[in-house]
Parts: structure tokens; C-alpha cells; sequence
């Protein structure tokens, strides 16, 4: 009540101007009424087939919530990727303003700026608590809106995986030599480090891994962790499965909009934007966490083997990452103002989450009763 009687009584001139002018602006947009918000409709590109129901689930969260926040007045129609424009493509359709919106995950664009990569996981990098952290509270978000603004772009964290897992592979692989000539489908940054310890790296949609790799067409295929990964059936094509997945200890997905769709949006909505995309960044966590566990236990009786990298194995990779990020900093430097400040902030919050996470995880995991 408050609030209707500011807009109608103290502020009505601003508003409406302010309604109107968006209201001519925005393609799509509806008639706004004196007191009252504009009605606007938006497209959300994606990266994600609906199947996955979890991570395409952050698009819908966000959509949902805004128009459950702004009373049906603003929504926004998730698609799937290839609906619009192809899932990999979701940012260059937001900047050129085909949709005002996308929901993906910023790493698919480290070939436009490596430092991109930040935004979403790294090898070695911070866990999805540590990274919610960065991207909050660490200075990360506002590196991001520095290097998406190149792109007339402004992103917020909408969707976060929690540490994924480290693969499927038909055969055991103990050693470095191990891995050598081996084909494994395992994209981006993780792919190159995995290149330099001799893998043949390929890249492969989602919707395509599952024949490869019961085919024997490829040796080994990352996806995410077990809820998604047995709805590709990834554990009826491969009996081994790796842990951790040192190359996504914690990827962020992110809503990308058009920097000129969103300035043009009344206050309200951005807020509640903003608002809705931190609501989806936890909720899509809290369902990773609360659905793995139970894949888990589906794909063990399945017969599934559980593996974990080996101390060599782990250390080559963490060799490799750093050595890409050093190459990375001499040749952009961009990527080296993100990384020195990322870098100082996962020694420390590594450091703090050692004494408190790590420690009571150690003791709690050797003595569940
Ligand atoms: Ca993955």
C-alpha cells in the first residue's frame, strides 16, 4: 500500500515518464496504465536442452520469479538451446539484442576474452561456495560487468552446479602415461589441460556424448555429476567414474542481458532481476546437492565404479592450469587483472575454508554413524 501510494501521490510525473519512455522503447511491451508498471515481454535464450531439468530449471527460476515478483506485468520466455539461436551462441544474440536475455554460462566465450572464464569455474579454481563469495563479496562480479561491458552486456550469477565430476573412462587410467592418446570429450579450459597431458580432446553437445562413448567412437566424456550424467546414461556406456572434477569445482551459470534492454527497464524490475537471478543461483545449487545424492546411490547399484584421480595425475593438471594462466597473463591483460585478484582470493579463502569446512568434512565423512 505504501509503496502504490508514493507512485500514485509524491511520484506519479517521474514515474510515468519514466514508464512511458521504456514502454516506447521496449519491443514487446504492453500499454502502461498511470499507476502502474509497464507490461513487458522478454526472450531468454539458453545453452540447455529442457531435459536437464535442473540447470535449464535456473532459466525457468528466474523467469518465473520475475513474473510472480511484477504480478504477470514483466515476463521473460526461457528457450532451449538451438531454439533461437544455437546453445554456444547465447551471448552474441544478447549483444546483438535478437533476445534481450540469455541464460549460459560465461566460459563458452573465453575465445572472445579468456578472462571470461572467471565468471564461471576454473581449473583449480573456488568452489560454488567460494565462487559466490568472489563473485559477491570479492570483487568478481564487478570484474565481470568490466569485461562484459565490451559486449553491451551486463551479467548476474543465476545457477550454480556445485563440483562436478571427473568423468567416465572405459579403461582405468592410474598414471599421466595412462591418458596418453586417450579421446575424451571434455571442453574448454579443463580440455586444454587435458590436451597437454596428451588426451585427444574432443568436443561434443550433450545430446551426442552417450553414443560416442557407448560406441567406443571416444574412451572417456565429462558431462556434470551423477543426476545429469545418468540422464544422459553415460553409466551404461562406461564403468569408471572419476572424482573430483578438478576443471569445475564450482561453475556459476549466469543471465546475460542486453546492456540497452536493461537500462531501459523501470528500477523495479531491475531489482527484481537481480533479485530472482540470486534466488536461482541457490536454489539450483540446493538442487544439485539434493538430487547427486541420490544419483549416486541409483548409479553405484548400477554397478558404477568410483575412482579418484591420482596425486600424479592431479598434480600434472594443477601444473598445466597454472602454466596456462601465467601464458594467459602475458598475453592479456585483461585476464591478468582478473586473475591476480582472483588468485589472492582463493589462497586466502582456501586457507579459512580449510579450518572451517575442510576440517569438519574430514572428521564427519570418517565417522558417519
Ligand atoms: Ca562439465
Amino acid at each position: 500500500m505504501k509503496r502504490r501510494s508514493f507512485i500514485s501521490n509524491v511520484a506519479l510525473g517521474a514515474t510515468t515518464a519514466t514508464v512511458l519512455s521504456s514502454c516506447n522503447a521496449q519491443s514487446g511491451s504492453g500499454e502502461a496504465t498511470g499507476d502502474s508498471l509497464p507490461r513487458i515481454r522478454w526472450k531468454m535464450a539458453t545453452s540447455w536442452p529442457k531435459s536437464l531439468d535442473t540447470i535449464f530449471g535456473g532459466a525457468q527460476t528466474v523467469c518465473d520469479r520475475v513474473s510472480a515478483m511484477t504480478g504477470g506485468r514483466f515476463t521473460i520466455t526461457p528457450y532451449a538451446g538451438g531454439e533461437i539461436v544455437p546453445g554456444l551462441q547465447v551471448l552474441d544474440a544478447v549483444q546483438q539484442g535478437t533476445v534481450e536475455c540469455g541464460h549460459t554460462a560465461s566460459y563458452y566465450y573465453v575465445g572472445k576474452n579468456p578472462a571470461l572464464g572467471f565468471g564461471t569455474s576454473m581449473p583449480f579454481g573456488l568452489s560454488g561456495q567460494q565462487q559466490n563469495a568472489w563473485l559477491y563479496h570479492g570483487g568478481g562480479l564487478e570484474a565481470m560487468h568490466k569485461l562484459y561491458a565490451d559486449f553491451n552486456v551486463i551479467n548476474f550469477p543465476a545457477g550454480n552446479t556445485g563440483a562436478q565430476m571427473g568423468g567416465w573412462f572405459k579403461t582405468e587410467v592410474q598414471s599421466v602415461g595412462d591418458l596418453r592418446g586417450l579421446k575424451m570429450r571434455i571442453p574448454g579450459l579443463g580440455g586444454e589441460v587435458m590436451s597437454r597431458l596428451g588426451v585427444n580432446v574432443q568436443v561434443l553437445p550433450g545430446g551426442e556424448i552417450f553414443l560416442a562413448l557407448d560406441t567406443g567412437a571416444i574412451d572417456a566424456a565429462e558431462w556434470t555429476g551423477p543426476y545429469d550424467d545418468e540422464k544422459l546414461g553415460l553409466n551404461k556406456a562406461a564403468p569408471y567414474y572419476y572424482y573430483p572434477g578438478w576443471w569445475e569445482p564450482g561453475p556459476t551459470l549466469e543471465i546475460q542481458i542486453n546492456k540497452t534492454a536493461w537500462e531501459k527497464l523501470p528500477q523495479e524490475y531491475q531489482e527484481i532481476i537481480k533479485t530472482a537471478a540470486m534466488e536461482a543461483n541457490l536454489n539450483m545449487l540446493a538442487a544439485y546437492d539434493a538430487q547427486n545424492r541420490i544419483a549416486l546411490q541409483s548409479i553405484l547399484k548400477s554397478g558404477t565404479k568410483l575412482v579418484p584421480y591420482s596425486n600424479e595425475i592431479l598434480k600434472a593438471a594443477q601444473q598445466a592450469s597454472l602454466e596456462i594462466y601465467e601464458e594467459n597473463s602475458s598475453k592479456d591483460a585483461s585476464f591478468k587483472e582478473v586473475y591476480q585478484s582472483w588468485n589472492e582470493f582463493r589462497k586466502q579463502v582456501m586457507q579459512w575454508n580449510t579450518i572451517n569446512d575442510l576440517s569438519y568434512a574430514n572428521f564427519a565423512a570418517d565417522n558417519l554413524r
